[in-house]
């Protein structure tokens, strides 16, 4: 199929209680490997790069590789720039055939933000490309979007902010955050201010920071050779609650790295082997496991 925009896939996902998997990639293995395990489970998916993913690849490079292999695949398939930091890489990414676009100024005053986000929902609606926004703050560092303590988005401002913006999902901070710390001890989510946000915007909502950095993958990596320490994430319990009451769109990038990273490196303990498509084949692999137990879990409690 050709691309389709963030819209199609997240309102269907609404109506159905489930949330559609964003999986970051920064290479044609990952993107691969994340369009297998989709296919295979017959499940529409969200691929994005971040800001330095496209200085990595290149912007001309990623949209052909994505619009080819989604080509010849029977689900519906979005490409979305994850963290745009402001109107001028959105509208690249529009102009070069994205069909979901991010503008995150949460940074930013609430002013700020509505003024840039509203200015990229005009470009971007005007190609069929839908627009993802946030407002409150994650704690961690994705790329140069830094916040240094955790601000939860605020109902009543995320009600005001999708009214005079017009985005068409709203990413909030509930309690996640980027990285592979999330959290001191438990894993835990504020959903009683998800249902009140649910309730006053209508809207789809997606949560970021959601990879779950399960047992099963850390000891994997460390099987491997790799460290990790006390690395933890975003419990498979609290992440359905969540799509109960109103999240349509998961963001998983740390459990991609690390499965991929252990792949490879669990080849190349064979210090005799130097060929990167038998090394990078494990990768793809790994990944391809993660994403097919995460899509799982995203469709838990579907009903359509
Ligand atoms: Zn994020």
């Amino acid at each position: 199929m050709e691309l389709k925009n963030g819209s199609y896939l997240l309102n269907k996902a609404k109506k159905g209680k489930y949330a559609v998997g964003a999986f970051n990639f920064s290479n044609l293995e990952q993107l691969k490997a994340i369009l297998n395990a989709a296919s295979k489970k017959n499940s529409d998916v969200i691929v994005q790069v971040s800001s330095s993913a496209i200085k990595y690849m290149g912007l001309n490079v990623i949209v052909p590789m994505a619009t080819a292999l989604a080509k010849d695949l029977d689900i519906a398939v979005c490409l979305n720039l994850d963290h745009g930091k402001d109107f001028e890489i959105v509208k690249q990414c529009v102009d070069a055939g994205f069909t979901n676009v991010m503008i995150d100024a949460s940074s930013l005053s609430f002013e700020e933000n509505v003024k840039i986000t509203k200015q990229c929902v005009e470009y971007a609606h005007k190609f069929g490309v839908s627009v993802e926004a946030e407002i409150g703050s994650l704690k961690g560092v994705e790329d140069e979007v830094v916040a240094k303590e955790s601000l939860f988005t605020k109902p009543q401002d995320a009600k005001k902010f999708v009214e005079l913006t017009g985005v068409d999902s709203l990413a909030i901070s509930i309690g996640t955050s980027h990285g592979a710390y999330k959290f001191e001890g438990k894993s835990h989510l504020d959903i009683e201010r998800l249902k009140e946000i649910e309730k006053a915007t209508n809207i789809p909502l997606v949560l970021h920071g959601a990879s779950g950095v399960g047992e099963e993958l850390k000891q994997k990596f460390v099987a491997s050779g790799g460290k990790i320490g006390n690395a933890n994430g975003v419990s498979d319990e609290n992440l359905i609650e969540a799509i109960k009451f109103g999240i349509c769109k998961v963001n998983v990038d740390t459990d991609l790295r690390i499965a991929f990273t252990t792949g490879i490196r669990n080849k190349l303990k064979d210090e005799t082997n130097f060929n990167p498509r038998d090394y990078l084949l494990e990768g793809i692999k790994e990944i391809e496991y993660e994403v097919s137990k995460r899509i799982d879990i995203l469709n838990k409690n579907r009903i359509n």
